[in-house]
């Protein structure tokens, strides 16, 4: 097995199913040590016991990037530990859709603190490590919604066009510390998340994207793997748009 990881320290959250898991799993097999979050005791146990069935070095912890005490006690956890990871995917999402005139408060504010503010915090937990380590990859979990707009989903939208400039920004004040920070911009993927949606909303989706299926988490996965590898040394600012031909940029 290629372990072109070895030595290095990978956090990815919301790692409990979905395209995250897949991303965790795919960095552990090439040697990473992964620290996966989930929302819960009981998914960060799954994470930690899915690593071991799979040999993967790494463990699961608790982490609701919503929630301030969780953050602080996650931060405080990888601390005394001593980890200091320098790949990091920003990959916890969730969607509250709803359209623009029923939208509550609390719809527009939980999707832009998921998704968007969890970014900010979780980049001001690694950066210093990476800055010391004079390397890091930062991968932020976007969507083709960020381009295409989507009706229902004025909240996840802007959270997710939020990440791409907060991506080109970072990416300008930490390049020179050999440090690159993109996104990646997944189209329809087979997760949980779509799984939420009716039928016929599917099949219409489907018919958009010119490879006429969903994407597999893995697919995703694998352009993560580039995105942290050596390989991709020289991309920064970057958005990589992982769709099928459903929305070209
Ligand atoms: P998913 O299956 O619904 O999984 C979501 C993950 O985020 C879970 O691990 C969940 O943890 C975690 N999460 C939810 N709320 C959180 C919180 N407050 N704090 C920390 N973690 C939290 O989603 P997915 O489809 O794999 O999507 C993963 C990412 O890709 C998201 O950012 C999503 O917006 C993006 N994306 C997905 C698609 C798609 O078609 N699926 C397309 C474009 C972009 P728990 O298990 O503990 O709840």
């Amino acid at each position: 097995m290629t372990q072109i990881f070895s030595g290095r320290i990978a956090l990815v959250t919301g790692a409990s199913r979905g395209i995250g898991k897949a991303i965790a799993r795919v960095l552990g097999t090439n040697g990473a040590y992964v620290i996966g979050t989930a929302t819960t005791e009981n998914g960060s146990q799954g994470i930690t016991k899915g690593f071991a069935e799979t040999g993967i070095n790494g463990q699961g912890l608790v982490l609701d990037v919503k929630d301030r005490t969780s953050r602080e006690k996650f931060a405080d956890l990888l601390s005394a530990a001593g980890h200091s990871p320098l790949i990091l995917v920003n990959n916890a999402g969730v969607t509250r859709d709803n359209l623009f005139l029923r939208m509550k408060e609390e719809e527009w504010s939980d999707v832009i603190a998921i998704n968007l503010d969890s970014v900010y915090h979780l980049c001001r937990i690694c950066l210093r490590g990476m800055v010391k380590a004079r390397f890091g990859r930062i991968i932020n979990i976007s969507s083709v919604v960020a381009f295409s707009g989507n009706p229902g989903q004025t909240n996840y939208a802007a959270a997710k066009a939020g990440m791409i400039g907060f991506t080109r920004s970072l990416a300008r004040e930490v390049g020179s510390r050999n440090i690159t920070v993109n996104t990646l911009a997944p189209g329809f993927i087979d997760t949980d998340m779509t799984a939420a949606l009716s039928e016929e909303q599917q099949t219409s989706l489907q018919e958009r994207i010119a490879l006429g299926r969903l994407g597999h988490v893995d697919e995703v996965a694998n352009t993560v793997k580039f995105l942290a590898s050596d390989d991709a040394s020289y991309i920064t600012g970057e958005t990589i748009n992982v769709n099928g031909g459903m929305y070209m940029v």
